[in-house]
Parts: C-alpha cells; structure tokens; sequence
C-alpha cells in the first residue's frame, strides 16, 4: 500500500487537483477538510469540536485528526492507498501517517500568499459531486450548471471568508510549512507551480508521480 501526499497552503488546487488525478492514480481522495465538514453537518461529536477551530482558522487537534485517518484507512478502497489532500499538516501527523501507510510522493503545490486569498474568496463548490469551481478563474461551462453532474446547486463554505483566510495563512506557515523540509529529506518531496493554468499542473502532477 503506497499513499501520496498532496500538501500547500489553503486555495493552492489540491481538491481541484485530486480530482484531475484520482483515475489515473487509481487513489480515493482523502480529505481531511470534507471529512470534518461532513461531521459539522451531521453534528458528531468530532464536528461539534471540530467546528470551534474550523470557523477561527486553527488546525483541529491532532488526536482528532489521527483518529480519523485511522478509521478511514481501514476502509475496503483504501487497500492499495489513498491520495492525501490537505493531511498531514503537523510534525505530529506526518509522524503518525508514517506508522499508517507508506508514502511514495509528497507533491507540493505552491502559490504565493497575494494570491491565496481570491482564490479563496472566489471558491464554489457542487452541492452534489463536490466538483471545485471558482467565480473568474474556473468557473462552470454554463452558467448554475456543474460541469461533472448537472447539478444545479452549489454551495460557499463558511470559513472562506477574508477574514479566516489570514489565519489559516497563518497556520500554514507556521505549523505545516514545517512539514516540507521534513519530506524533502526523506527524498519524496515535488514542488510543482501551482501559479498557472490547473491543465499544465495536472500534467506536472503526473509526470512527478510516474
Ligand atoms: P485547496 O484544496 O488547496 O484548498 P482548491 O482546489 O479548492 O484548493 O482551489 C481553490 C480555488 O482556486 C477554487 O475556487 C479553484 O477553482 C481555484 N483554482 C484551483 N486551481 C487554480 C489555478 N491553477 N488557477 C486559478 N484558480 C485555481
Ligand atoms: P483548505 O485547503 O482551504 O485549507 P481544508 O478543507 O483542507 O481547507 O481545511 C479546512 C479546515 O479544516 C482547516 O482550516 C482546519 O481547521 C481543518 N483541517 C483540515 N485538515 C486538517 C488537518 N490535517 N489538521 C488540522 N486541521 C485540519
Ligand atoms: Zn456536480
């Protein structure tokens, strides 16, 4: 079983990304962020305490997040490994994900924080499917229509505001940012320009993982 890590700053295209990848990896997407969102909406105890961090910006315990990794690995599609979007983002959780599953490539996707925050700002999502979008830069083919299933409803998340934004910044810097040198070391580490058109970073994204 070998998992790969897609790692970088909120807005940086790792949802967007993983779902360009995930035929030809073969890998679920496994992402902590809609794993929490989803437990928010349902209303678990892991999502009422979640929710408190979520909505300030700050990185969820890692106890929290260990314990959902470790479930979800358990599950039948994650047998050849999973693609990580948005997990590991401390020291604590890379040390915890390296006693999990085997990571072969940690892809790093960068884009310079003057530009993280319309991305942010901009950010849609498919109420149905989940498919990214984004008001200038990616939008629907046509207009209220999601490109992958149809849908009509799409939905804004509540901590992509200006505000939270500064913070999860913030978060990044200092806590996963960390995480790089970490992976660097250990020989496994792709950075790949996240500042262009997603059809040129997907193919990057493939050649890296060949
Ligand atoms: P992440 O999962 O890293 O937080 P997303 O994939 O959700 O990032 O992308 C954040 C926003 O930026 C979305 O609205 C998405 O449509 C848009 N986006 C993704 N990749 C690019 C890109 N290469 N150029 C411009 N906008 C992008
Ligand atoms: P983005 O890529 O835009 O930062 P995510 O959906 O990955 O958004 O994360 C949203 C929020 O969920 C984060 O701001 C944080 O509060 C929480 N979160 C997600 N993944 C983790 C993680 N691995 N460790 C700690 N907190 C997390
Ligand atoms: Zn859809």
């Amino acid at each position: 079983m070998e998992s790969i890590v897609l790692f970088g700053p909120p807005g940086a295209g790792k949802g967007t990304q993983a779902q360009r990848i995930m035929d030809s990896t073969g890998l679920p997407q496994v992402s902590t962020g809609d794993m929490l969102r989803a437990a928010v909406s349902a209303g678990t105890p892991t999502g009422i305490e979640a929710k408190k961090y979520m909505d300030a910006g700050q990185l969820v315990p890692d106890e929290v997040i260990i314990a959902l990794i470790k479930d979800r690995i358990q599950e039948a599609d994650a047998v050849n490994g999973v693609m990580f979007d948005g997990f590991p983002r401390t020291i604590p959780q890379a040390e915890a994900l390296s006693g999990i599953t085997e990571v072969s490539h940690v892809i790093a996707i960068e884009v310079p924080d003057g530009k993280i925050v319309e991305r942010i700002c901009g950010r849609y999502t498919c109420a149905d499917c989940g498919a990214v979008f984004h008001d200038s830069f990616n939008p629907t083919t046509v207009e209220g229509k999601c490109d992958s299933c149809g849908s009509g409803q799409f939905k804004r998340r509540a901590d992509d505001n200006a505000d939270t934004v500064m913070s999860r910044l913030n978060a990044y810097h200092e806590q996963t940012s960390p995480l790089a040198d970490w992976y660097r070391l250990k020989g496994i580490f792709h950075v790949i320009d996240g500042d262009r058109e997603i059809d040129h970073i997907t193919e990057d994204i493939l050649s890296a993982l060949k």
